[in-house]
């Protein structure tokens, strides 16, 4: 997971075919201060039209949490209150992924001290370390938002975080199939992430909340990178090593009743 932010988002952008991709590219360009638009490369998959309406708020864009140059204030900020049903749905999940994202940040020290292999070890730090970014993120996308950042307890991540500990309690220590379980669980972790910051992203490009959209698609990209990293050591590494586990004991157990029988 220690990937440039580069290869991170090449990578994404090869692993995400919707209209967030779009935005993305949009978004790409805009931290590397081309001109762009994310909401036009969006309409162009949705079908929407209002290019020209965003195009003049291309500068304000690439300017985040910040009032534009001109001393305009970032439009979005003034016009999210939080008040419609769909605003209200967008608030809530956003509290929910903030309040996954803190759990995540606990239950992964526990996942690295259990799993057996140092390349796993090594990828859960890496991905601790980057979703304590990701709770310094969400902090920002409340902040852009005008928004007190808090958590909303999540019920699925809270379940996946049991499993987590269903595992390291039911596998054996020292056992890559202990690893190949982990892999698992945290890809579902990932699953969960990439599934909710990827509808995010599609809601604040339709809301055209620009600076919530890139500062989410970030996140996704890294979720993406996470979990693709995840199945490359598992099918790598761990899950043909892990094959062999146990039938040995069982095996070494049935030759030995064997040469008992030949004794006899
Ligand atoms: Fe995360
Ligand atoms: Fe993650």
């Amino acid at each position: 997971m220690k990937q440039s932010s580069t290869t991170a988002r090449t990578r994404g952008r090869k692993l995400n075919k919707t209209a967030a991709a779009q935005h993305r590219t949009g978004g790409r360009q805009a931290a590397s201060g081309e001109n762009s638009n994310p909401r036009a490369n969006a309409g162009s998959a949705s079908g929407s039209s209002s290019t020209n309406s965003h195009s003049s708020r291309t500068n304000s864009h690439s300017s985040a949490g910040q009032n534009t140059a001109n001393g305009v204030a970032r439009e979005h900020s003034h016009s999210f209150k939080g008040q419609s049903h769909l605003e209200k749905f967008f608030l809530a999940q956003l509290k929910d992924i903030y309040y996954a994202e803190k759990k995540i940040i606990q239950s992964l020290p526990k996942m690295q001290e259990a799993s057996t292999t140092e390349q796993l070890k090594d990828a859960f730090e890496d991905h601790l370390h980057q979703t304590e970014r990701h709770v310094k993120r969400l902090e920002k996308v409340f902040q852009t938002l005008g928004q007190k950042a808090e958590g909303e307890k999540c019920e699925a991540i809270e379940g996946i975080a049991r499993e987590v500990d269903n595992i390291i309690e039911e596998t054996e220590e020292g056992t890559l199939t202990r690893d190949a379980a982990l892999i698992i669980a945290a890809q579902k972790v990932e699953h969960y992430e990439i599934a909710t910051y990827g509808g995010l992203v599609q809601l604040a490009i339709t809301m055209q909340l620009h600076d919530a959209a890139d500062l989410l698609d970030k996140t996704l990209v890294e979720e993406e990178d996470t979990d693709a990293l995840l199945t490359e050591i598992a099918e790598n590494e761990i899950n043909l090593r892990a094959e062999h586990e146990g039938g040995q004991e069982g095996q070494e157990e049935e030759d030995e009743n064997e040469e008992d029988e030949d004794k006899e």
